[in-house]
């Protein structure tokens, strides 16, 4: 199944940590009834559903962007050796690096990463366990953190919805800044010509879609502005981990409506392989394309 993506003269990889049943619909969506689900499941299982669990399957992976000579590395997943609440997360031993070694970048070699958002499932690999303490994964790369997603993070209300998961801006955030690797961004930073973040504020406050543009192509890496493909058919569905459920439907309508029926490539975070995708409108309103599927 391709991995690799051409956008332009751009290429991204799909770095992937996991991918299984997580969590049931209506844990991830409490406007989820089971009719719903029933009303989908034909189409649903078992690439995005797994009935005997009754949960949904999401891909946790990162992305890589060769442009221009520089690697760049968005989203870090959940991560290796880490205390987590959710067992699925926590004290986790996967070969994530050996998948980004494979998709032909070492660790050393990154000079970008980017965090779409300060979830405990897109921040895990900034750091490593090395002689007991928490280490820079990628030594020689600035990592670019929204400010305002720092800040929100950082506030009363960011400490409490922290304590969900397990405290990773402890074990994954604040090395990073320690260690002098952190460059504190806007939701809009340009990081080279072809390259640069897009707000998309609600899931979290300072929450960015990277947007990848070459020699006509587009491509946008849209973080958890969509965590699954029930998300295009009922864009109203937010999530039970949104910070602000109607920012984040108002954001994920406005993202579809403009990029339906275009050939803008979407690249969700959690969308199983082969992950990327088009928005196309239909008698009900939006559905998914992926690329090894053919145009209605
Ligand atoms: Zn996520």
């Amino acid at each position: 199944m391709a991995n690799t993506f051409q956008v332009g003269d751009l290429k991204v990889s799909l770095v992937v940590e996991s991918e299984f049943p997580v969590l049931t619909p209506n844990e991830v969506y409490p406007d989820a009834t089971q009719e719903d689900i029933d009303k989908n499941e034909a189409w649903l299982a078992p690439r995005f559903y797994d009935r005997i669990s009754d949960k949904l399957i999401l891909s946790f992976q990162g992305f890589l962007i060769r442009s221009d000579g520089k690697n760049i590395l968005v989203d870090t997943c959940v991560g290796d050796c880490k205390d987590r609440r959710r067992p699925s997360f926590d004290q986790k031993k996967w070969s994530w690096l050996d998948q980004l070694i494979a998709a032909g970048c070492e660790p050393e070699q990154v000079d970008i990463v980017v965090c779409t958002h300060f979830h405990v499932d897109h921040v895990g690999w900034n750091t490593q366990r090395v002689d007991g303490t928490w280490q820079p994964t990628f030594p020689n790369a600035r990592y670019l953190f929204v400010k305002k997603e720092w800040d929100y993070w950082r506030s009363g209300e960011g400490a409490h919805n922290i304590t969900r998961t397990g405290d990773y801006m402890q074990d994954s955030i604040l090395p990073i800044v320690e260690a002098g690797l952190a460059d504190f961004v806007d939701m809009d930073h340009r990081i080279d010509p072809d390259v640069s973040l897009k707000p998309a504020p609600g899931h979290t406050p300072g929450m960015v879609c990277v947007d990848l543009q070459s020699n006509g192509s587009q491509a946008i890496i849209t973080g958890d502005l969509l965590h699954t493909v029930l998300q295009v058919i009922y864009p109203d569905w937010s999530t039970r981990f949104c910070a602000d459920p109607v920012l984040s439907r108002h954001t994920r309508k406005a993202f579809l409506e403009r990029y339906a029926n275009t050939d803008v490539m979407i690249l969700p975070a959690h969308f199983p392989r082969p992950t990327a995708g088009y928005i196309e409108r239909d008698s009900h309103g939006f559905r998914y394309r992926f690329v090894d599927e053919k145009k209605s």
